[in-house]
């Protein structure tokens, strides 16, 4: 038997906490992250450290521990404190207005502080601090994302002999790039503190190990994807993080989503929709979505009245900079699309700025013809698999972008350049256009992918290459 834990940790977790006149309210967290987590640490019967959204007060660090679900927990979420200068600097600061934009290769939009790196340094040794509170040994820390980089390290000089995961879940930049940062040498050695590393895919592992070469000047052992350290060797991997397969197939066949998804079509009112679901972030390629589709317009009269594009936008960071904009210029593109294009007064592109439940979304991915997963550069990108596990009619078409991760397993996709919107006119036009056969040929190949290398695949892909009985037990359960 095994009787220890796994401890999950990362910057958000399942539940973001607020404060209201009637008491504390919680509501789920929005992001790829924590859509595949969850499963995950349900699986385990872990338990997940995370920030709740809540500043603490005074130097408390632990917030609340709770259950969920509460009558009958499957895991635990212990919640973490941080104080309203950690949020400033280390949160919105180091780790969204720094690293973000260095490993989606945005280098104009990246702020170089001190006192950001001070603070990310310091929630670091927080969350470090917190985990040597609750593990013993033959525990697993698995810890996630670029928030925490410096995490695996701290552990392991407190715990020589903790077994230490981490999975990186944005691009990894290479070296021409990621040296640009100051604290290059910090990151990358704060991760060798982990048994293992894994990454989306090959060339975020590749670049990764090229910059422990070029930046660490550790000798790198290609064949086997390991880094020799002083007394041990780290593992480096990748494994494309997949989503609960079963959980989306199951609400895909859901009575009231069905109705649902033929109410959202009777309300639209096209031959064709369009649908998009991001954060609004400027990585997502929104606004040049939305000027890809102007273009299509303009090129193609003959679909003018007939099509609509459903853009949701999810709210996100609204306290960057680089943010603020964004929003101004979606919402103007919408406007002038509309403008120029309605008829009879309906507009093709119709705008939500805020976030769908996942049974409203499920609805959504079932009343959509196309969808248009076109970001700059993403790690992953998991909408463009629950749209293709929604699909469970083999019908429509995925236009995904080549600088998603997923655009390394889901190859039946239309690949499109972001960048460049006559191209993506024509691959819309394909897409409208495209037989039933070629859609359904397409779809089954992609659900193959999307259901065999499901979230829990991943998570054993991941954990099978660490060295202790987790990896046995990885490999062999
Ligand atoms: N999502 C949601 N409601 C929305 C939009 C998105 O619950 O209105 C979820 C969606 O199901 C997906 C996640 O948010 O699991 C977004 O993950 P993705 O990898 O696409 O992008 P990220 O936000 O992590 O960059």
């Amino acid at each position: 038997g095994n009787n220890n834990k796994v401890i999950l940790v990362s910057n958000r977790g399942s539940y973001i906490f607020r404060e209201e006149n009637s008491g504390r309210k919680r509501e789920k967290a929005v992001s790829g992250l924590v859509s595949a987590l969850e499963p995950v640490v349900q699986n385990f019967g872990g338990t997940w450290l995370a920030w709740g959204g809540r500043v603490a007060e005074g130097s408390k660090v632990k917030g609340e521990m709770i259950g969920v679900p509460a009558n009958e927990p499957l895991y635990w979420f212990q919640e973490i404190l941080l104080t309203e200068k950690e949020i400033e600097k280390y949160y919105l600061g180091f780790s969204n207005s720094c690293l973000w934009p260095l490993c989606h290769c945005f280098l104009e939009k990246v702020v170089v502080r001190k006192d950001y790196w001070d603070s990310y340094r310091n929630v670091n040794q927080k969350y470090a601090q917190v985990i040597g509170g609750f593990m013993r040994s033959g525990d697993l820390i698995w810890v996630h994302d670029f928030h925490l980089a410096l995490v695996p390290e701290m552990v392991r000089r407190a715990h020589g002999k903790a077994n230490i995961a981490f999975f990186w879940h944005v691009p990894f930049p290479p070296p021409e790039i990621f040296s640009t940062l100051p604290w290059a040498a910090d990151i990358l050695r704060g991760l060798l503190g982990a048994d293992c590393i894994a990454f989306h895919s090959a060339d975020y592992r590749n670049n990764f190990l090229r910059c422990v070469e070029k930046i660490l000047h550790l000798p790198v052992n290609w064949e086997l994807g390991m880094v020799k350290g002083d007394n041990r060797n780290i593992t480096v991997s990748f494994a494309p993080i997949g989503i609960d397969w079963n959980k989306f197939r199951e609400m895909a066949s859901r009575a009231e989503i069905l109705a649902q998804a033929s109410e959202i079509r009777g309300r639209v009112e096209a031959d064709f929709i369009f649908l998009g679901v991001d954060r609004l972030d400027y990585t997502k390629g929104i606004l040049e979505r939305l000027l890809a589709f102007e273009t299509f317009l303009e090129k193609f009269p003959q679909y003018r009245g007939r099509v609509a594009l459903l853009q949701v936008a999810v709210p996100s960071r609204s306290g960057v900079k680089a943010y603020e904009n964004l929003k101004h210029r979606v919402e103007e593109a919408v406007g002038r699309i509309n403008g120029r294009y309605s008829i009879n007064w309906r507009g093709p592109v119709l705008y939500r700025y805020g976030a769908l439940s996942s049974s409203e979304l499920v609805a959504h991915y079932l009343a959509a013809d196309i969808a248009l997963v076109t970001p700059l550069r993403d790690g992953l990108n998991l909408v463009a698999k629950e749209f293709i596990a929604a699909k469970t009619d083999r019908r429509g078409v995925l236009v995904l972008s080549a600088y998603a991760g997923a655009a390394q397993q889901l190859r039946e996709a239309l690949l499109v350049n972001p960048y460049y919107p006559e191209e993506m006119a024509d691959v819309f036009r394909q897409a409208v256009e495209m037989p039933v056969s070629e859609q359904v040929y397409r779809m089954e190949l992609l659900r193959k992918v999307v259901q065999q290398q499901d979230v829990y695949w991943w998570s054993h892909q991941v954990l099978k290459t660490l060295p202790s009985k987790w990896g046995k037990l990885a490999a062999t359960s």
